[in-house]
């Protein structure tokens, strides 16, 4: 069985990604993905541009976001596949869940001035490509820049993280909230990289029975993020729980992504792909170009 080269899960310069979304069309068009879907933080506003780049690319598109949530103490992020864009309540959530990223990117930079990292906030905007959207990615770079640390993962080791002094704790949207925007605007929604959060047994079992009592109906099985380790438990997971299975490089940038778009393990064969749910969402791209 042909099993569809499908990436659900990247980012472009509207929010912490480096290329356009028509570049990013053009990049998934050349890795041979067939669908995919541009999943920018909390922010909808490349949509239109992805899926127009996606149908002249040949590439079949599906309407995505990432939603920031706080739930337990941690942040999670819920992506959610087949939105329609322009859905009034989802937009005016996700611009709920921005609005305290200013003010919190100056908080970041005091932090980091107070440990001799001066122009921190100055230098982080140079990399912002869409003033609504600044996040850490932009102030890693930032540091990488000047010399702080060779590279952006170490930046959040020892400068962006908790216990670290760029870090600022931030209250994200609520996880019903989150699920209930994604679902109001015909998605399904889905628990991004599971795999990273460091939650106790007891708190991730929260996480998803809380997700699936709000309607939430997907997990990322494979995403950039998963060793074979967290591949398996959380192919286990989506049985257990009976839940979609996604797969989503989580792209941000030719250098700093581990993976390149659409190169990733497929999907375990028994688990039932989220794209299969969502036929009726998925643009293709013969009735997009023609239109
Ligand atoms: P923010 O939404 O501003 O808190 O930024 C979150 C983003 O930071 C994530 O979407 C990732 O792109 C990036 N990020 C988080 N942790 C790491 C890490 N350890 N290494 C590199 N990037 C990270
Ligand atoms: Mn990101
Ligand atoms: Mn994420
Ligand atoms: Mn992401």
């Amino acid at each position: 069985m042909h099993l569809l080269n499908a990436d659900l899960h990247s980012h472009s310069n509207i929010s912490d990604g480096t290329l356009t979304p028509e570049a990013l069309a053009a990049r998934a068009a050349a890795q041979g993905v067939e669908v995919w879907a541009l999943t920018d933080h909390d922010e909808l506003g490349g949509q239109a541009r992805a899926l127009a780049a996606a149908g002249a690319a040949g590439v079949d598109y599906l309407c995505g976001v990432e939603v920031s949530v706080s739930f337990a103490g941690e942040t999670v992020h819920i992506v959610g596949l087949g939105v329609d864009a322009g859905n009034a309540a989802l937009k005016e959530g996700l611009a709920a869940t921005r609005a305290g990223r200013l003010q919190r990117a100056h908080e970041m930079a005091a932090g980091l001035a107070k440990v001799g990292i001066g122009g921190a906030f100055e230098g982080a905007l140079k990399y912002v490509g869409n003033p609504d959207l600044i996040s850490r990615t932009h102030f890693a770079r930032f540091l990488v820049e000047t010399g702080v640390c060779t590279d952006t993962h170490a930046v959040f080791r020892r400068y962006l993280t908790q216990g670290h002094p760029g870090y600022v704790p931030h209250q994200w949207a609520k996880l019903g909230d989150a699920v209930r925007w994604i679902t109001g605007a015909g998605g399904v929604a889905v628990i991004a990289h599971p795999g990273r959060y460091k939650f106790s047994p007891t708190a991730e079992y929260a996480l998803f029975t809380e997700f699936i009592a709000h309607g939430g109906r997907g997990v990322e099985v494979i995403t950039g993020s998963h060793g074979v380790a967290d591949q398996l438990k959380y192919a286990d997971m989506a049985e257990e729980f009976g839940l979609l299975a996604s797969r989503g490089s989580d792209f941000h940038s030719p250098t700093e992504s581990r993976l390149n778009l659409g190169d990733l393990p497929d999907l375990p064969g028994r688990l039932e792909p989220v794209w299969a749910a969502l036929e009726h969402r998925i643009h293709r791209a013969e009735t997009t170009a023609a239109s």
